[in-house]
């Protein structure tokens, strides 16, 4: 027999026709009157697949009583209608079999609910958890989704670098990567000499892959990246992780307005996405995580999202008569409690955020003709905050040196990044999205450890 997984059999299952299905134990509980009632869950979809085992089965004893929660198992069944409440169909057990057995005493996952601090401390399991398997769903499913969106609109999906010479953003957080032994230079008491380094000089993890996506656009068109990045951010936050996943579309001959399209149609085009395809892991978190997941999709895959400028929203914030704990004043920058008033109790959708000062933002976002403010655009969502930072880039090979000179960076280091400047520049734009803070909004889930299979923050490297 070859197995068909469990969203299927449920899905599409006949009556009366033998299946076989693998997958691990969920629960199992014995009747009095001869039977044993199995929940099966192989990850294919929230719901378990009940199997009925008869006291008769042979192996009754010897493998349906042994049947922990948590072990894997095969089961060949015909498929039956079922009486009980609560499932349409159930699996008549002809042959049940233990794949991986386990010790009740010793597994750490039981049928009730776990808190998220103590399954982080197994993250190795709790994909085994209702949760994490809808996670684990969505965030496939959104990960297609992305792809699906830009592959449809012509984008070139490119491969840009893991280890990189330059700090994308000018200032600090990066993960250093050497092949220098750093045993011995502590020993020796020495400086670092990074000429005798792999590449002859210092090397990071990427903060961002927009510098090379740029060159790519320069010369594709329209390209995206989507790939891991890193950030040595030393805080503990529900919204910061060291390793994340960022989507980073560079589109030639776009400015601001053509960028603030593109992030509003594609974040639309996942939301629609997940509505139509994840429907049974949407509905299990908004009845168990956040009653409002759904309405609050509903509503964002739909409404055109608001737009104001960063001067507006200082006058917004100041005119509140809200107490923030971070003060309102032009120039600052912005903090997650202003993101989320904006988001949640002035505009009720998301809020895109235009033209920032130019001194809270990197140097290469294009100033506007009031010297004081660069085109950039953050996208706002109620509960996470700010999910996509982006700009249109400075086109200029003036501006953009002095605009380097400016903020202490040396315009040597950069360049190549000039040189796109130098020949046949065009205006352009650009943005990241973090997956993760997408997956947390999605999701209703509060905390960033929990949206990402293996988290990596301040002091947890376990998994
Ligand atoms: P924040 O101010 O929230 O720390 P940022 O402005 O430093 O974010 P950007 O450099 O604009 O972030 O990066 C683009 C997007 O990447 C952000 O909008 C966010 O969705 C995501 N992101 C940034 N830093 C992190 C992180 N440490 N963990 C997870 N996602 C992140
Ligand atoms: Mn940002």
């Amino acid at each position: 027999m070859v197995r068909t997984r469990i969203a299927d059999v449920l899905r599409n299952g006949k009556i009366g026709q033998r299946y076989e299905v693998l997958g691990w134990v969920r629960s199992r509980r014995d009747s009095k009157a001869g039977f044993s009632f199995i929940d099966l869950n192989d990850g294919s979809c929230l719901k378990n697949l009940q199997i009925i085992a008869d006291k008769e089965l042979p192996e009754y004893e010897e493998r349906v009583l042994k049947a922990y929660t948590g072990c894997s198992l095969k089961v060949i069944g015909v498929l039956s209608e079922s009486p009980a409440r609560g499932q349409a169909v159930e699996l008549r057990a002809e042959k049940v079999e233990i794949i991986g057995p386990v010790d009740p005493i010793a597994y750490p996952l039981q049928k009730k609910r776990h808190s998220f601090e103590f399954l982080r401390t197994i993250a190795h399991l709790r994909p085994r958890t209702n949760t994490f398997g809808a996670v684990a769903r969505v965030r496939n499913a959104v990960s297609y989704a992305i792809h699906k969106f830009f592959q449809d609109r012509g984008f070139i999906y490119v491969h840009t670098p893991i280890i990189t010479g330059s700090d994308c953003e000018g200032a600090g957080e990066l993960f250093h990567v050497t092949s220098l032994d750093l045993q011995e230079l502590a020993r020796e008491g020495q400086g670092i000499d990074y000429s005798q380094d792999l590449f002859g000089k210092p090397a990071n993890l990427t903060v961002s892959g927009q510098m090379e996506a740029e060159a790519y656009a320069l010369a594709l068109g329209d390209v995206y990246t989507f790939g891991p990045t890193f950030r040595a951010e030393n805080s503990n936050t529900s919204r910061h992780l060291a390793e994340f996943w960022m989507v980073e579309p560079e589109m030639a001959f776009c400015d601001l307005k053509g960028n603030i399209e593109v992030a509003e149609q594609l974040l639309k085009f996942i939301f629609n996405w997940v509505l139509d395809r994840c429907k049974e892991d949407l509905e299990f978190f908004n009845r168990f995580i956040d009653q409002n997941v759904l309405s609050t999709l509903e509503v964002v895959a739909k409404e055109d999202y608001e737009v104001i400028t960063y001067t507006d929203a200082m006058k917004l914030l100041a005119e509140s008569g809200k107490k923030f704990e971070f003060p309102v004043s032009w120039g600052a920058d912005l903090q997650s409690e202003h993101e989320r008033y904006l988001c949640e109790e002035v505009f009720r959708k998301p809020v895109i955020i235009i033209d920032y000062p130019k001194d809270i933002k990197p140097f290469y976002m294009k100033l506007n003709d009031d010297e004081k403010t660069v085109r950039a655009m953050d996208v706002l969502v109620p509960r996470v905050g700010e999910i996509i930072g982006g700009s249109q880039r400075e086109d200029s090979y003036d501006v953009l040196v002095r605009r380097m000179e400016e903020t202490g960076i040396n315009p040597e280091d950069y360049w190549w990044y000039l040189d796109l400047r130098r020949f046949g520049s065009a205006p352009h734009s650009g943005f990241g999205l973090g997956l993760e803070r997408l997956i947390q909004f999605i999701t209703g889930l509060s905390n960033i450890r929990d949206v990402i299979p293996f988290p990596r923050t301040p002091g947890n490297l376990e998994f």
